[in-house]
């Protein structure tokens, strides 16, 4: 696949960048729906909606070094990775569905992984795939260990899952605890377990299905955008690096690939200031 158009803003060359737009448009394995693959495109064009200017930040986009490094094979996916993280880069990954997020941290060391989704992701196989989309935090909580990842805003498992992650202690927190708890409360659970270099994976179906309907695998009773927007500016000084995933834009109006671009612009904005 050829991808021409680049993330808005993403004027720096790559030496002299502090941000590596990366995507990777694979989608073999999703189940339920398909087109994963477009999001790159969708969530690149959508970028160009917003004002380079960042009012609550008082911050212009245009005045930070951010590359966009084109698309990636899933094959060459863990290379591209190595070259970013290797000049000392930070990498923010356009997916694709969440099956790549695993190949990703594979090349960090010394991290732990906060993952928001709304599913557990904790199937040690699906359809005879090891690599599924569905094994997501299976897989990386084998990279990092089970106590260096927590899955926010979850509400959707099966019983199997369940009874693994219990076994092996994964701390998780579910989309009802967030409206249980005061923000402040979740953010010390976030704080106490891990470490001061954390890799963010964003499952966009983490969101509720209103504020992002365009999702592989939409699951009702969500979080919200802000309370996403909100968890990764407290933590975006210690955020290594990024990815957003399962956005499915022949399932979108066109607002999930605008939500997933403004989320990549306030993580960005956000981490330049603090
Ligand atoms: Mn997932
Ligand atoms: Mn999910």
């Amino acid at each position: 696949m050829t991808e021409n158009l680049l993330f808005a803003d993403a004027n720096s060359d790559f030496e002299s960048s502090n941000y590596v737009i990366l995507a990777v448009p694979y989608d073999k394995t999703s189940t339920h729906r398909q087109g994963t693959k477009e999001s790159p495109h969708n969530i690149r064009k959508e970028s160009y909606n917003f004002e380079t200017y960042l009012y609550d930040l008082d911050l212009d986009l245009v005045d930070v070094a951010i590359h966009d490094l084109g698309n990636a094979a899933i094959d060459s996916t863990p290379n591209a990775i190595r070259k970013i993280l290797e000049a000392k880069k930070i990498p923010i990954v356009l997916g694709g569905e969440h099956s790549i997020s695993p190949l990703i941290i594979s090349e960090f060391k010394d991290i732990s992984v906060l993952v928001f989704d709304a599913h557990l992701d904790f199937r040690d196989e699906y359809e005879g795939e090891r690599n599924s989309h569905a094994c997501a935090v299976r897989r990386m909580s084998e990279i990092v260990g089970p106590e260096r990842i927590i899955p926010l805003g979850v509400r959707s498992m099966c019983k199997d899952e369940l009874a693994d992650a219990e076994r092996v202690s994964l701390n998780f927190i579910t989309a009802e605890d967030v409206r249980a708890q005061p923000f402040e409360a979740i953010q010390d659970i976030i704080d106490e377990r891990l470490k001061d270099r954390i890799y963010v994976s964003l499952d966009m179906d983490a969101i509720d299905p209103c504020y992002a309907p365009g999702v592989g695998t939409p699951e009702p009773y969500g979080l919200t955008p802000i309370f996403v927007r909100d968890v990764i500016r407290r933590i975006a000084q210690k955020v290594v690096g990024l990815d957003i995933v399962e956005v499915c834009p022949p399932h979108d109006n066109g607002n999930t690939s605008a939500l997933a671009a403004k989320l990549v612009r306030d993580f960005i904005g956000t981490r330049e200031k603090s």
